[in-house]
């Protein structure tokens, strides 16, 4: 055993965060992260998901018919695109023109999430 390559199980744990791409279950984080950390448990994913939402390094998200997942939380708003044939989540940029100039006086955005549903390119 070498000090070398020695990921720790929040390390593995961002790191498939980052290599998704796309918002992931903690089911399929556990899978990913395990190939770093044999051995890594489901309840230790949550627990270091909780701390990655603390610190504001991660976000959940919330779509409907679908299970929560959870995204390195980018900055600003985003918006994700649900393909309705294969079901993937793909997170896109957030579009150039905010929408809260609409907003009524009175009212600060704060974030937005703006869920789109159609065909992923695969299944066009
Ligand atoms: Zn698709």
């Amino acid at each position: 055993m070498t000090a070398l390559r020695r990921t720790t199980q929040k390390q593995a744990v961002q790191q498939a965060l980052e290599q998704a791409g796309q918002p992931m279950t903690p089911q399929q984080l556990c899978g990913q992260a395990r190939q770093q950390v044999p051995g890594l448990g489901l309840a230790t994913v949550y627990r270091l998901l909780r701390g990655l939402l603390d610190q504001g390094e991660a976000r959940r998200v919330e779509i409907p018919g679908h299970p929560p997942m959870y995204e390195l939380a980018p900055p600003g708003c985003t918006r994700h695109f649900v393909c309705q044939q294969c079901q993937r989540i793909t997170t896109l940029p957030a579009p150039a023109r905010s929408t809260a100039g609409n907003l009524p006086p009175g009212y600060a955005l704060d974030a937005q999430q703006v869920i789109l549903w159609g065909r992923c390119p695969e299944c066009q």
